[in-house]
């Protein structure tokens, strides 16, 4: 069983697919859409990994940050070269974050430092506060 993470082309709304058959329906909005033609953030046979990035990019960013995130993966990816100020950058898109979310962005853009050690540094920084154990927010 093969899986996709993506994003239905009306609502925007990322969600995990099968991918059995070509057209798939929207969870969110019931729209039937080619997933095959939707950028792919995910596409393999690990449902719990595709649930993890589909739940990363559908925090509390709207449409245009996630595709703000795949574009700079994406981009990333071809130069094989990412700073941390460069994964800040994308957490920056969220409002509000866990480590696991850390964690997950470093995966997606191929960041090999530790996510405790980063969110260490942006609190040692006083760029990051927590409102709740374990949840950051920026310090505007
Ligand atoms: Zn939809």
């Amino acid at each position: 069983l093969l899986f996709a993470v993506v994003g239905c082309p009306a609502c925007r709304r990322v969600q995990v697919i099968e991918t059995r058959t070509p057209n798939v329906r929207c969870r969110g909005c019931d729209k039937q859409f080619d997933w095959s033609e939707r950028k792919r953030f995910y596409h393999g046979d690990d449902a719990k990994e595709a649930r993890r990035v589909a739940s990363t990019l559908s925090l509390q960013v709207g449409g245009a940050g996630i595709e703000a995130i795949a574009e700079s993966a994406a981009a990333m990816e071809r130069e094989k070269t990412v700073s941390v100020e460069q994964v800040v950058r994308q957490l920056e898109l969220l409002s509000e974050f866990g480590m696991e979310d850390v964690e997950s962005v470093c995966k997606a853009m191929r960041f090999n430092g530790p996510a405790d050690r980063l969110v260490a540094m942006l609190r040692s920084q006083q760029r990051v506060f927590e409102p709740r154990p374990g949840r950051f927010r920026w310090i505007p």
